[in-house]
């Protein structure tokens, strides 16, 4: 390479901003093992320090897609392709019931999800409580699975962004991860390879979320819109709260019933306006040619209807799965978390209902741990309800007795009682385009 990795590092640790050419042959040659792991971990703690500037951070988005190879669903179809990223956070089952409504409208959902690692839950591993299914597909039979079912929901191909993972990889093991421009390119880079021509992206803010604060949320969204636009694809952000969990159900099996449940018009009411929220923008994006209000109202009468389940049934099929909720895993131990006083729940921390759920085994601490799929966590009462005591606030799904003792005192700590009134606050917190 031309470009000497010391000085690039040397540059941003001063301020400087790169040229396109040495930033894209960076990381091309990162992606193809001529830089060492430690010269891109310390550029990316140089990059934490000073930033990029919107050019800087398209060129590394651009140079990252680059790196493997690119799909055009859309041409392959023959159809306007939408796509949808969430950030992640805890109980976000929000693809899975997306996903059928959506293709139950008309409008191909095909999408390529990560795993979980750390207190957030990846949409494979959710899946994957599913007996059967199959997350792992080649290109050709994702694309053949979109044609003839309308919907797939895979894992990304080892091909598509290989500079990603490696950096992701890294980052994840070098205080690396929350850097702005480095999350955005890093999932804007995933979404504009695998084609979609438009995106709508749920920024999740809170506790339990990457960004912590709205605002660092809003500056996300930002360069996330940016890039899109940058690339010449239609980007709409939904800001969404994660300061709680999202819906009931924290855990694999626990959140694909919520999910289902969700899909035939019996979820619970904050997770419901979510998924018909995501569904109304992405019908909005779609080549049906119509507005977000009769987006959502398609979305409802799909649900309604039963077309959406039917959706879902054909997906879980096509993918190998079998769709029956009796033939998913249960937890061994069940155990109530109850009020031990009266008010109105002022707090429901979304982070530490993440940390016990992955304390039961919902998730995994490092990338090889096994996940166990039945356990985890449903919050029964959520912020803004009146509690008297001795009622349920949450139920604890447990392997053994142990992990569910310290489950349950984990999620009762989670939840902070107050005075005031009884009120449930909204998901949807901004929309940003
Ligand atoms: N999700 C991603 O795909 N990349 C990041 O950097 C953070 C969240």
């Amino acid at each position: 390479m031309t470009v000497r990795p010391a000085e690039l590092i040397e540059a941003k640790r001063n301020g400087q901003e790169h040229a396109a050419a040495d930033l894209t042959e960076l990381i091309l040659a990162y992606a193809r093992d001529e830089v060492p792991d430690y010269q891109m971990a310390a550029w990316c703690m140089a990059v934490y320090f000073r930033g990029l500037t919107g050019v800087e951070t398209y060129t590394l988005t651009d140079a990252m897609i680059r790196s493997g190879e690119t799909l055009d669903l859309g041409a392959a179809l023959g159809r306007r392709v939408v796509d949808k990223h969430s950030t992640g956070g805890v109980g976000d089952k929000t693809s899975i019931a997306v996903g059928p409504i959506v293709a139950a409208c008309g409008v191909p959902f095909g999408k390529m999800s990560g795993r979980g690692l750390g207190h957030t839950g990846g949409t494979l591993d959710k899946l994957e409580s599913i007996p059967g299914f199959r997350v792992e597909l080649t290109t050709d039979e994702f694309v053949a699975q979109l044609r003839e079912t309308g919907l797939a929901i895979v894992g990304q191909t080892a091909d598509l962004v290989p500079a990603d993972k490696k950096l992701y990889a890294l980052r994840d093991v070098t205080g690396t991860v929350d850097i702005v421009p480095l999350i955005a390119s890093s999932i804007m880079s995933k979404k504009l390879a695998a084609g979609a021509d438009a995106i709508v992206l749920d920024v999740k803010v809170g506790a339990g979320a990457f960004m912590k604060t709205r605002d660092d949320a809003v500056i996300l969204a930002e360069q996330m819109i940016d890039l899109g636009r940058r690339a010449g694809r239609e980007v709409v952000c939904l800001l969404t709260d994660m300061s709680q969990p999202l819906g009931a159900a924290v855990g694999n099996a626990l959140e694909i019933r919520e999910a289902v449940d969700t899909v035939r018009g019996e979820g619970p009411d904050d997770f419901t306006e979510l998924v018909l929220d995501a569904c109304a923008r992405l019908l909005a994006l779609s080549d049906l040619g119509i507005d977000v209000d009769e987006g959502r109202r398609q979305a409802k009468r799909a649900v309604a209807d039963g077309s959406a389940f039917d959706a879902y049934e054909r997906w879980i099929r096509a993918q190998g799965g079998d769709p029956s909720l009796e033939r998913l895993p249960v937890a061994h131990v069940q155990r109530q978390v109850t009020a031990p006083g009266t008010g109105v729940v002022k707090g429901l921390d979304a982070l530490s209902v993440g940390i016990a759920a992955l304390e039961l085994g919902a998730g995994r601490r490092t990338k090889s741990d096994a996940i166990d799929h039945a356990v985890g966590v449903v919050c029964r009462v959520k912020r803004g309800d009146q509690v008297e005591t001795g009622d349920v606030l949450a139920e604890v799904h447990a392997a053994d007795e142990d992990s569910a003792a310290a489950a349950a005192e984990a999620v009762l700590a989670a939840y902070t009682l107050g005075d005031g009134q009884a009120r449930r606050p909204d998901v949807l917190l901004d929309v940003l385009q």
